[in-house]
């Protein structure tokens, strides 16, 4: 089993992020990112662009809509536009013509003093047949974090990485209800990296630039063999994992999720995380934590069953359930924080 780090959800010079693909790549390469997806607003300028750029997989998607109900679309090979009424309809057209549509930052909550509280959360619900949403996106994050600008700056400067309290419980009860009954939904997490840069009188500054966005919220890839170097093999590999879900969200600014592994049965032949198996007696679960500083948790068709802090850990599952793990890392001085979000293992009760 191999894992491969990427950061999707990237604004470049073709929108309005500021960076040119070639300086993303390189960004990316020196963050130790295995491919990045950029998917500008409402573009598909960047596709020439497309391919092994500093020996990083560089993809293309897009962002549509522009007010609320952003929709991530990747493997398109033509625009088409939005849907801001009736997302619904979107979902659907995006499905029909191949691509794979991840609803991005639904819950997203304003800050009242950046851009007077402005959010770009989904309205419109319930929807029904997207592939999958951002369970965890750094940018919406930082804006709906901080009530206070106080607040903001005392993270900014002195605790950056304790301003990431893990994504939103709602929309985790949101996505385990939709996996719970039977809709299945891909977890990814991203940054939104814009690399905005701010006018400081004379001086132009870049607050988050892509360097160290690449180091924050990334979605690793599982694969049974390693990845192509050859751009066609890799893309399908990398959208082959999302689409299964055989992928997790880890916020690296802790600790590196490389050795993060849960999978159901032997290594062999292991149900993967995205994969349907059949409930059996002596099918176990496996999981292994890329640190000893950790608090895992199991979790159980949205409950938290089993609270862990080891390395490696195997267990037999109490029965039939979506399973999916989370796991929190330990810092010195400081309360454990979010950080490794599974997609889940489905076990279905056995045929009778
Ligand atoms: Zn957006
Ligand atoms: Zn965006």
């Amino acid at each position: 089993m191999y894992t491969y780090p990427g950061n999707i959800h990237i604004h470049s010079a073709y929108s309005d992020g500021s960076g040119s693909f070639e300086e993303i790549a390189a960004d990316a390469a020196a963050a130790g990112l295995s491919y990045v997806i950029i998917a500008d607003h409402e573009t598909l300028a960047g596709l020439p662009e497309e391919g092994m750029n500093h020996g990083v997989a560089v993809l293309v998607g897009n962002e549509l809509n522009r007010k609320n109900n952003h929709y991530l679309v990747l493997n398109l090979d033509k625009y088409f536009p939005g849907n801001e009424e009736d997302p619904q309809e979107l979902i659907d057209r995006v499905a029909r013509s191949g691509g794979l549509g991840f609803l991005a930052h639904p819950f997203e909550k304003g800050s009242p003093y950046i851009e007077k509280g402005k959010a770009q959360p989904w309205v419109v619900w319930p929807v029904f047949r997207f592939h999958g949403m951002e369970i965890w996106n750094y940018t919406s994050h930082w804006r709906g974090f901080h009530p206070s600008p106080f607040k903001t700056l005392y993270h900014f400067f002195f605790d950056r990485k304790g301003a990431m309290s893990g994504p939103p419980p709602e929309l985790l009860a949101l996505w385990d209800c939709y996996n719970n009954s039977g809709h299945r939904v891909v977890g990814i997490g991203s940054s939104d990296a814009h690399a905005f840069p701010y006018k400081l009188g004379p001086f132009s500054i870049v607050i988050f630039p892509y360097r160290y966005l690449f180091k924050t919220i990334n979605t690793y890839i599982v694969l049974e063999t390693d990845l192509s170097s050859e751009f066609v093999t890799a893309r399908s590999q990398i959208l082959g994992a999302l689409q299964a879900g055989r992928c997790y969200s880890c916020f690296d600014s802790l600790h590196s999720g490389k050795e993060f592994r849960f999978y159901a049965g032997s290594q062999d032949d292991p149900v993967m995380m995205g994969d349907t198996a059949s409930y059996v007696k002596g099918l176990q679960l496996n999981i292994a934590v890329p640190s000893e500083r950790s608090i895992t948790r199991l979790v159980r068709n949205g409950r938290v069953i089993n609270e862990f802090r080891k390395k490696i850990i195997v267990l037999d599952p109490p029965g039939p359930g979506v399973y999916r793990v989370e796991v929190l890392y330990r810092r010195r001085f400081h309360h454990p924080r979010p950080w490794i979000y599974s997609n889940p293992i489905f076990l279905q009760p056995p045929l009778q």
